[in-house]
């Protein structure tokens, strides 16, 4: 199996780091868990049309996760041969934000049929609303979806990718509870988004400090990593975006607690797991 950090990036924009996305590949499937800024480069970067995606599973309804999926649509649409749905699996509401994106794509779609004599259908997309704890069979991946705690976005929820004896977690936002424990239990990676609280606490914007409630510090994060033991602890999604300087503290932060190996995601970094 492989996972690659497609966006390791946050609401607040960089130039150097799309918005949340991550790939993770097992022997056959190719399963993208949001879709966040700038996702369909980054896809591309990493050697995958949204044509080969088996399914997309998004983690919760956050904008910054979700930005860029009527980018994957529109392209799994316009490139396809003949009518072939995308998979997309989410939690309850799913449903609601597909039909809103492709009802904005209206517009375009029409101008598409009536333009192209080949194309000859809509884009389909199956929307699998999820619920957790439950689990998902994809290509030759087992997926375990489980709760996490990221109110008051509810709900949401991470998953744990499962094959030929590997487990790859990729957690979504949120902040540790006994749901997040269970999925990444004896997992080879776990993906995570984390934030600095001292640091974001010392940004002059009150809204900032909001999100502080409802993420992962880096310290609770590691701790949830040493907890489930698992191989590889990924961070991404660093708010206040990482710099170079900085570096060495987010990695003494997590190294407190967790004494595995500690991977500080760029944008298209990845991870094997043989
Ligand atoms: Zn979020
Ligand atoms: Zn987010």
């Amino acid at each position: 199996m492989r996972v690659t950090t497609l966006g390791t990036g946050s609401p607040i924009p960089d130039p150097q780091r799309a918005g949340p996305s991550t790939l993770v590949q097992t022997g056959t499937a190719n399963l993208l868990v949001d879709a966040g800024r700038g996702v369909l480069m980054r896809l591309l970067a990493a050697g995958v049309l949204p044509a080969m995606l088996d399914a997309v599973l998004l983690t919760h309804l956050h904008s910054d996760h979700i930005t860029d999926l009527n980018d994957i649509v529109t392209t799994h649409w316009v490139m396809s041969r003949e009518p072939t749905p995308l998979h997309v699996y989410g939690p309850a509401r799913t449903s609601e934000v597909v039909g809103g994106i492709l009802a904005m794509l209206a517009p375009d779609i029409g101008y598409r049929l009536a333009h192209h004599d080949d194309l000859t259908w809509p884009p389909t997309v199956e929307v699998h609303e999820v619920s957790p704890p439950s689990r998902l069979t994809i290509g030759d991946a087992s997926v375990v979806v489980g709760v996490t705690d990221h109110r008051p976005v509810e709900p949401s929820v991470g998953y744990r990718i499962e094959h030929d004896g590997r487990a790859i977690v990729v957690a979504g936002d949120g902040v540790p509870c006994a749901g997040l424990d269970e999925l990444c239990a004896g997992a080879d990676v776990y993906v995570q988004t984390v934030i600095r609280a001292d640091l974001v606490r010392a940004i002059p914007n009150i809204r900032l400090h909001d999100i502080v409630e409802y993420h992962s510090t880096i310290e609770q994060a590691a701790r949830t990593a040493a907890r489930a033991r698992v191989s590889t602890f990924v961070a991404t999604h660093f708010v206040p975006p990482m710099v170079a300087d900085l570096e060495e503290q987010w990695r003494a932060a997590a190294g407190a607690h967790f004494s595995g190996n500690l991977v500080l995601a760029d944008d298209l970094s990845t991870i094997e797991v043989p």
